[in-house]
């Protein structure tokens, strides 16, 4: 156990191994993570935080790394959080030391931390916020959160971002696969990589469709640019960042970013405290008493409801 108020200033300071110690303990959800989020609390809320979502190979790590350095060259400190909601955890190893990210490993304005979730109670809603809170208070100015892998929990991580980059590439059938895995729902910057190759286009042309840019808004409505990026040569990168700075100022505007961080605070109270309604449960279910009332639903004495309402009451 180390202590608690020296490893938080020492984060805040920015230094690496407590930034990286304090990842670990939410990956651990470490019983300290109280006091250590008690502690970062009047830090927080300071970081940009932008989501990066997209079918495997569209180029999300290329992409990161690539506005990492746009970043940088503005002088910010950057946050890069790789989540893999599909893998358990990998103590920061699986992801940490892809190629792409290599060369921002020496950089120390630049911060860098894979999370794999999968297992872990209360899942990936419940950690990915609290690794992003640090990051933030370890004096990040852009926290960007990349995930790994389509579907629902990619989605839900877009959801703890102040504004999220749907990424596609030509040829993948992805417009498709962005329809079913609902993240045309949830982008508000689009990113068309890979413009190098035929069909970069046609696939902004599609998407335009898809997300109806071309229909009638109320004024003041958010529009999702489109941008074509080649990311592997850094190009567009720029106006990509132009277009996340238009957002974030769309979003001061219009009171959005507020909103959007007050239900992702309300998201995050009722993650915790399911997650720990659950793990009480999981200490009653081993009780015998559940055991009898299990039997006496088996029977037909109660209902489930019944039972269940006897078990919480207990809680
Ligand atoms: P991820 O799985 O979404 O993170 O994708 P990666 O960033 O790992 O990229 C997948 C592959 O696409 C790699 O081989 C990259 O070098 C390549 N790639 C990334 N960006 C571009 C691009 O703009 N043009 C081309 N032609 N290839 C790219």
């Amino acid at each position: 156990m180390q202590d608690v108020s020296s490893l938080v200033e020492q984060a805040r300071e920015g230094r690496p191994r407590a930034v990286a110690r304090l990842i670990s303990l939410v990956e651990g959800a470490s019983p300290q993570l109280r006091e250590v989020m008690a502690a970062l609390a009047p830090f927080t809320g300071r970081a940009y935080v932008v989501g990066i979502t997209g079918s495997p190979g569209v180029g999300k790590s290329t992409s990161t790394s690539a506005l990492v350095s746009a970043y940088r060259r503005t002088g910010k400190r950057v946050g890069v959080l790789a989540v893999d909601p599909s893998s358990p955890f990998s103590g920061g190893a699986l992801l940490g030391d892809r190629v792409r990210m290599a060369e921002h490993a020496s950089d120390p304005g630049v911060y860098i931390r894979s999370m794999a979730t999968r297992g872990h109670l209360g899942g990936l809603a419940w950690a990915a916020p609290q690794a992003i809170r640090v990051l933030d208070a370890a004096g990040c100015d852009v926290v960007l959160v990349e995930t790994v892998g389509v579907g629902q929990s990619e989605v839900d991580i877009a959801s703890q971002a102040d504004t999220s980059v749907v990424l596609l590439a030509p040829g993948m059938g992805d417009g498709i696969q962005a329809a079913k895995a609902g993240i045309l729902e949830i982008g508000d910057v689009y990113v068309v990589n890979k413009a190098d190759r035929d069909g970069a286009d046609a696939t902004a042309r599609e998407l335009n469709h898809m997300l109806g840019l071309g229909e009638a808004r109320e004024p003041g409505d958010w529009r999702p640019p489109i941008v074509k990026t080649v990311a592997a040569r850094g190009e567009g990168v720029d106006e990509v960042v132009a277009a996340l700075e238009k957002h974030r100022a769309w979003m001061d505007e219009h009171g959005v970013l507020a909103d959007r961080r007050v239900a992702r605070a309300a998201h995050e109270i009722e993650t915790i405290a399911v997650t720990a309604l659950r793990a009480r449960m999981l200490d009653v279910r081993g009780d015998h008493r559940v055991a009898a009332l299990a039997a006496r639903v088996v029977e037909g004495e109660l209902s489930p409801y019944q039972a269940a309402d006897d078990v919480l009451s207990r809680l």
